[in-house]
């Protein structure tokens, strides 16, 4: 295959973009948002085409081969639009059995951001681990032992219709490239809070690898001090502090250390739309216009995508040339 790839690309201008998985199984510990608790998970390597994959490995009981094998199919959940089943506090997913895992979506953004297509994630718990409220432990812990190519051609989803999700005054928009030969995603993300230390920020890039891991990865999650004594009082968001989110009030940002970054709440509200468009499974080719966004209308919009097979093709992925790629840096 990376043969008959190979030949291909002496023939092509750019050459195929392969899929990728984790080189080798990546663990890591942290509390969960949720409950509280500690929970683990580990990353294994998986084959091309088999996606992303959760697995509740904490429901897994005892018993012989034949019943594991079983069970193993009832507490895995395959990443999908049509798997999102909540949208408060993070995005949850579940699969027909009922069998859930809440907070994908840091994980799901540090995959898009480090291009994994497949992956099995085991979870010891009901939770992705919060870390440290972004996406770059995760993406620390997997650099450490690295990526491999496998031998299938990366597909992107292309856009070629507008697709819309609104509700009140918040909007995201997914329209087609200008140009066909423009094989990127296109961002420009805009958010509006009251509160002052937040404000307004929009961020407007085309989506990389190196971008996001420069620009996006670190931005941390966020909520203001009087929703923390709410959500405390009610037991949401249990395992929720300032080692896991900025807290802002009345204009101030309360964590030590203040914001990694001008403009980290905007960043983050990226991190989460890029982990929520992550759903599909691989990259987009198109613009996304988002106006306030949040994992309801995040989520919205690629179920919206999927039952709407005309608005969007899949290709095989092409390296985009290195010039552009400077040029973009
Ligand atoms: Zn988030």
């Amino acid at each position: 295959m990376f043969d008959q790839l190979d030949s291909m690309a002496g023939y092509q201008a750019a050459k195929a973009v392969c899929e990728k998985t984790v080189r080798a199984c990546v663990s890591l510990t942290g509390v969960g948002l949720h409950t509280g608790a500690s929970v683990s998970l580990t990353i294994h390597p998986a084959a091309a085409r088999s996606g992303i994959l959760f697995r509740r490995a904490d429901l897994l009981t005892s018993g012989s081969a034949e019943k594991q094998s079983v069970e193993l199919e009832k507490i895995t959940i395959a990443v999908h639009p049509q798997a999102v089943i909540r949208t408060s506090l993070g995005t949850s997913l579940a699969n027909e059995h009922g069998v859930f895992v809440n907070t994908v979506e840091h994980l799901l953004s540090a995959f898009a951001g480090m291009g994994i297509d497949n992956a099995l994630v085991e979870v010891h718990g009901p939770e992705v681990p919060i870390m440290d409220g972004s996406a770059e432990p995760f993406i620390k812990a997997i650099e450490a032992v690295g990526l491999r190519e496998l031998s299938a051609p990366r597909q992107a989803l292309r856009i070629l219709k507008k697709i819309a999700v609104k509700d009140g005054d918040r909007w995201i928009y997914l329209t087609p490239n200008a140009a066909a030969t423009d094989s990127q995603c296109h961002l420009d993300v805009l958010v509006d809070f009251e509160d002052p230390s937040i404000g307004r920020q929009q961020a407007v890039f085309d989506f990389s690898p190196s971008h996001f891991r420069q620009s996006i990865a670190q931005a941390r999650t966020f909520c203001h001090a009087s929703d923390v004594a709410l959500m405390h009082e009610r037991g949401l968001a249990l395992g929720g502090s300032m080692d896991n989110a900025i807290v802002v009030d009345k204009g101030q940002v309360l964590n030590e250390g203040g914001l990694r970054f001008d403009g980290e709440f905007v960043m983050h509200k990226a991190l989460d739309l890029i982990g929520d468009l992550y759903l599909l499974g691989r990259p987009l080719i198109g613009q996304v216009t988002a106006y306030k966004p949040g994992h309801d209308l995040n989520t919205r919009l690629v179920k919206a995508l999927v039952a709407q097979p005309d608005a969007w093709v899949l290709e095989d992925l092409r390296e985009i040339p290195a010039e552009a790629m400077q040029a973009e840096a």
